[in-house]
């Protein structure tokens, strides 16, 4: 699976989107406004609980950030030296730094809700196909293998320029995909939201998005099926080289997201970017063990978090973030994908992406739609 949400934690967390500190606070003021005005209303359920967030740093390296002014979150620093965990595999320590109340999002409830009220306005046609031509490992060889050496790409061997190579097979049939599709839709204006699959539109510089400021970094996550109380809180430790050393613990409706991980991954063509490694997996388990607290620690043994037990299979789940690092989200003019387009459809088409969301999509999507309805002049 090459898509990044249904990975995400997907609490309210405005630290991880690349946006610079001054535009931290209007953003995430803006998106929490946004969750607040459904809050404890049972006639719109729009598949947001807010809970508890408590939050741990490793020592020396916590500043308070500039939304915790804001009066909606509740936020309350708890003196130093509470609830002191010791990491026995690096030796950092980590203290309890500040709670607050946060906006969680149930993924599948908050999506669904999403698209319908998309749905409802007339002048909106969503494109939820899959015009992708790499959703899975077999089909991303086969792209592979039109251009490389079959042998290679199979082995999962293929060498730099057969990776490239690949890589431009993949970017045409992604090209070609569209186009097949952009024929049965009479739309003049097309916003891709298409996350890490953005690389393959051949966007970047001609497009005013400096290549040298995207980056993915690869998340990994469990899904533990569990039946989470309403008073259970969201716990995130974070500090230190975060790939080594984060953990952190959603409640959701149908069980809890254990993260997680941050690596930086060059999107190479041949790169595992979307396979749970085992050093991965065994540093989450063994940060779950270290850090968390009862009786969260039962609650997820129950559900045999830590045992290869054949009545239970725990999802593990990959994402790749799209990051635009200094920047944050962005909805910008591709003109060069237009151009390739308008050529081949033989009619007028603006195309921009939608893109940039970092580790805080879900954070932060309400406040960079109203830009994309901006741009397109439907606000
Ligand atoms: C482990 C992890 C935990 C996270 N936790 C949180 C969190 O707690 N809170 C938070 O706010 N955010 C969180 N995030 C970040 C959040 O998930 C991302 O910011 C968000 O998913 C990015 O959204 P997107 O729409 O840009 O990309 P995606 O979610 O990847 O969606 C892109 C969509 O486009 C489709 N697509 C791609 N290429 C093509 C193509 N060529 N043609 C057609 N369709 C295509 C994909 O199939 C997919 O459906 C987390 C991410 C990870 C990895």
């Amino acid at each position: 699976m090459t898509q990044t949400y249904p990975a995400a934690g997907a609490f309210w967390t405005p630290f991880s989107s690349g946006v610079t500190p001054a535009e931290e606070k209007d953003l995430s003021y803006q998106t929490l406004k946004f969750y607040t005005q459904w809050r404890g209303s049972p006639r719109h359920d729009v598949g947001v609980v807010w809970r508890t967030v408590e939050q741990y740093w490793v020592q020396g390296q916590f500043q308070r950030p500039a939304w915790s002014a804001f009066a909606e979150i509740n936020y309350q620093p708890l003196p130093h030296g509470d609830d002191f965990i010791e990491n026995k595999t690096t030796g950092l320590s980590y203290r309890c730094e500040c709670c607050y109340q946060a906006p969680v999002i149930q993924v599948a409830r908050f999506r669904a809700w999403y698209l319908a009220l998309l749905q409802q306005r007339p002048q909106v046609e969503l494109i939820t196909a899959w015009p992708y031509p790499f959703l899975n490992v077999a089909s991303h060889e086969t792209a592979a293998a039109g251009t490389a050496t079959a042998g290679a790409a199979t082995a999962g061997t293929a060498t730099a320029g057969a990776a490239t190579a690949g890589a431009a097979a993949a970017a045409t049939a992604c090209e070609q995909a569209w186009v097949d599709l952009l024929r049965q839709h009479d739309i003049s204006q097309l916003v891709l939201c298409t996350g890490t699959g953005t690389h393959y539109f051949r966007l970047y510089d001609q497009d005013k998005l400096e290549q040298t400021k995207i980056q993915f970094r690869k998340g990994v996550v469990a899904r533990v099926a569990a039946q989470p109380g309403p008073e259970e809180r969201v716990l995130v430790y974070e500090g230190g080289p975060f790939a080594t050393n984060s953990l952190y613990v959603v409640p959701q409706d149908d069980g809890y997201v254990v993260g997680g991980t941050v690596h930086p991954t060059e999107f190479d063509y041949a790169a595992r970017d979307w396979e749970v490694l085992p050093a991965e997996r065994a540093g989450i388990l063994e940060r779950a063990a270290t850090y968390l607290p009862e009786p969260c620690q039962s609650k997820l043994a129950a559900a045999g978090f830590w045992e290869h037990r054949a009545d239970v299979a725990i999802d593990w789940r990959v994402g790749v973030r799209p990051y635009l690092e200094g920047l944050g989200p962005r909805v910008v003019p591709a003109e060069s994908i237009a151009a390739r387009l308008e050529k081949r459809l033989a009619r007028k088409l603006s195309v921009y992406v939608h893109f940039g969301h970092g580790g805080s999509g879900f954070t932060f999507c309400q406040d960079t739609a109203a830009h994309v309805a901006q741009a397109l002049g439907l606000s």
